[in-house]
């Protein structure tokens, strides 16, 4: 499959991109591609160490999310400020994702899926479906068509494809054996939330891509990431 020119990956709190997406991101960059990663919030809401002032969180996780960026080679980070938490997939959201989708011009739009796989609840933060939906909304109808939002004043993007992971029905595995150590890394970078993990973030990640390898069929010790890719052309 073609490597896109740009892509832009749309998350909803610091860390997503880098859990999510980090071995494809990480693959495209190195092949030339120009990554845009937009959080929707800053991860104020998340656990942490209730040492830390809140109103320092959401600086310590754009921190955070700008070094996991510069460590997979991402062009630039994008930061909504949205409250964590409480997304919602309304007007401003769209227009803002639209304004990042007809800004960037993306081939390729990577997000969250808005799906649930019921067997796996806890995987399932509503910001995380919510950030999903607005995603797909931008892409169609919001950014390609020229009677929404014309306060943007820019020109209207066509997305043809959207990339989802984390849903129930994947159709794509990305084989990232080869840029597994720059998403652990990526990974790593989110220090305030990595003592969550009851093992190394490399342990964990070893093991979840493994298993995703084997479901989709690659050899024994390979590891991947899997996607829903969608056509939106
Ligand atoms: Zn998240």
């Amino acid at each position: 499959m073609a490597t896109p020119t740009r892509a832009l990956v749309i998350a909803a709190h610091p860390d997503d991109a880098d859990f999510g997406a980090g071995g494809l991101i990480a693959t495209w960059t190195s092949q030339g591609c120009e990554v845009t990663v937009v959080c929707v919030t800053d991860g104020d809401g998340g656990g942490f160490d209730d040492k830390v002032p809140r109103d320092q969180v959401p600086l310590i996780r754009r921190a955070e999310q700008q070094e996991a960026a510069r460590l997979l080679g991402v062009k630039q980070c994008l930061f909504l400020g949205r409250p964590d938490g409480f997304v919602e997939v309304d007007r401003d959201l769209r227009r803002d994702l639209a304004r990042a989708i007809r800004q960037v011009r993306p081939e390729i739009v990577v997000s969250h899926s808005p799906e649930r796989n019921y067997d796996f609840v806890f995987l399932y933060h509503p910001d995380h479906l919510a950030t999903g939906a607005a995603a797909l909304a931008a892409v169609y109808p919001d950014a390609r068509n020229e009677f929404a939002f014309p306060e943007l004043e820019l020109p209207i993007w066509k997305v043809p494809q959207v990339w989802q992971f984390g849903g129930p029905a994947d159709n794509h595995a990305v084989d990232v054996t080869d840029v597994f150590d720059a998403k652990v890394a990526a990974c790593s970078a989110h220090d305030s939330q990595t003592p969550m993990l009851d093992r190394s973030v490399e342990a964990e990640l070893r093991d979840l891509l493994g298993r995703t390898a084997q479901q989709h069929g690659l050899p024994v010790g390979r590891l991947a990431e899997a996607y829903r890719i969608i056509e939106t052309a």
